[in-house]
């Protein structure tokens, strides 16, 4: 599934693919993030884990400049052909129109509610960024769309439309439609969350195969399984902050803080 140009698997050097720090964000009076750092290596997974309203989401919408920090930097190396230049961003300074198109290009999206355009063909949906975003030529976009479809068992899916569509086709085509964008880093805001059970499993399949092909991706999840599985490292936030990071296995089976420890056995209770 992997594009020519995506990360190899097995990849000798350990090159780093985002830096953050000090990442900090408000709406109003609401302190939604607070001195946020993020690491991410190449073909790294990181899982982003916590309560709901802790910031998980916002720091992903940051990372993928749909939401505006008030303070920080973000850094992607320019590591590969594809990324060209490496890219920094002083969220500190007033941050121009075409330095948030160049964020945005970054990374790409794999949304909790598919958010698919409803009025497109699945088709469509994919090719969308790609040729009207990135000015890829459209028939070089179609073969890449039909190939990464067939990759995910839905090549008889092409001339659909979302609504014809299982929650978790729809998903895979979600999944489809953010590597189509061939990202340095894939962003999933709980990708599975939206899902009747018995569709877990065939999305979360397909995130597992990205991981094994060295993609390089941040997933917010309630997962916690699944997540010790496929991610180096886990990151626990609670009220805006980062309360404890470390190798998966460490984090979720041995958490050293208070907050981090009860948050896992609630959730390892709920199922
Ligand atoms: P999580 O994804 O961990 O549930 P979010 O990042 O969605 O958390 O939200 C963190 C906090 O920011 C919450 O208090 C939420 O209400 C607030 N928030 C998120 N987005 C907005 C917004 N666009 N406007 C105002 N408040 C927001
Ligand atoms: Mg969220």
């Amino acid at each position: 599934m992997s594009p020519t140009d995506a990360p190899q698997q097995h990849q000798p050097r350990v090159t780093s693919v985002l830096r953050a720090r000090n990442l900090a964000k408000a709406f109003g009076s609401n302190v939604v993030l607070r001195d946020i750092d993020i690491d991410i290596k190449r073909g790294q997974v990181v899982a982003l884990i916590g309560p709901s309203g802790s910031g998980k989401t916002t720091v992903l919408r940051s990372l993928n400049g749909l939401e505006i920090p008030d303070g920080g930097t973000v850094t992607f190396a320019g590591s590969d052909a594809s990324a060209g230049s490496g890219l920094s961003i002083d969220f500190g300074a007033k941050v121009g129109k075409n330095e948030i198109a160049a964020l945005r290009d970054r990374s790409a999206m794999v949304f909790q509610h598919y958010n698919l355009f409803p009025h497109m063909t699945v088709l469509k949906n994919i090719i969308e960024g790609p040729v009207q975003v990135q000015k890829r030529p459209k028939t070089e976009a179609i073969a890449e769309a039909e190939r990464l479809l067939e990759r995910v068992g839905l090549a008889d899916k092409r001339d659909a439309y979302p609504f014809e569509l299982s929650g978790g086709q729809q998903q895979r085509v979600g999944i489809v439609r953010a590597l189509a964008l061939k990202p340095q880093l894939l962003l999933f805001d709980e990708p599975t969350s939206a899902l009747d059970p018995e569709l877990v499993g065939e999305v979360l399949g397909v995130i597992k195969e990205l991981a094994e092909e060295g993609w390089t991706m941040v997933i917010v999840t309630h997962e916690l399984a699944f997540a010790q599985h496929v991610a180096d490292e886990v990151i626990f936030m609670d009220g805006g902050v980062v309360v404890e990071r470390g190798p998966a296995a460490e984090v979720l089976r041995a958490p050293r803080q208070e907050r981090t420890k009860l948050f896992v056995k609630r959730l390892q209770h709920d199922v």
